[in-house]
């Protein structure tokens, strides 16, 4: 990432804004803006399928959930944040899992981009189904968009749900309602 770069940019913006960039709160902020990119943006140097490589053979063919992963993105149309929680179940084909704290690395990656809700929730979807190559995989993400709540429509505490199924879950509809129960406990 060119941190000097998006330093002068930040710098320009601030200047077409009308703003005393020579005054003293915003003197260091283009540089504080560009290392905060680098943080809020370091999953686009990173491919999702290298954190799930851990896979271990355990005798357990059942559903496997976790839920409530806090996620935190920038939604790519505004560049303003949006953040809730990701939910993930799967069901392991020949036993092989991954550790759980993985499924939410790949959830971190993908959030450290600029995103959106859909997207991200496939792109997870896809990654975990393509890597662990599970008998299924249900993702579900809830969150608020900063774009919805300070801006356009103003409608704070809206929530958008968002959900990729692949695999098994995709027509076995008792299997798929069987998980939709557990994430809703
Ligand atoms: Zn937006």
């Amino acid at each position: 990432m060119d941190l000097k770069r998006i330093e002068k940019s930040f710098f320009e913006i601030l200047n077409a804004m009308g703003e005393d960039v020579k005054r003293e709160g915003l003197l260091d902020t283009p540089k504080r803006v560009a290392r905060m990119y680098e943080e809020l943006f370091w999953g686009l140097n990173v491919d999702p399928k290298s954190v799930l490589s851990a896979i271990f053979n355990e005798n357990h063919d059942e559903i496997v959930i976790v839920k409530d992963i806090p996620l935190y993105s920038m939604c790519e149309h505004h560049f303003l944040p949006f953040h809730g929680a990701a939910h993930i179940a799967y069901i392991p084909k020949n036993g092989r899992i991954t550790g759980i704290s993985k499924l939410a690395r790949v959830v971190d990656v993908l959030s450290h981009r600029p995103q959106l809700q859909e997207r991200l929730t496939s792109q997870t979807a896809d990654t975990i189904f393509e890597v662990l190559d599970p008998m299924g995989v249900i993702v579900i993400i809830e969150a608020e968009h900063m774009c919805m709540t300070m801006r356009g429509i103003n409608k704070p505490g809206s929530i958008t749900v968002t959900s990729a199924i692949r695999g098994i879950f995709e027509e076995d509809a008792p299997a798929r309602a069987e998980v939709l129960n557990l994430l809703r406990r």
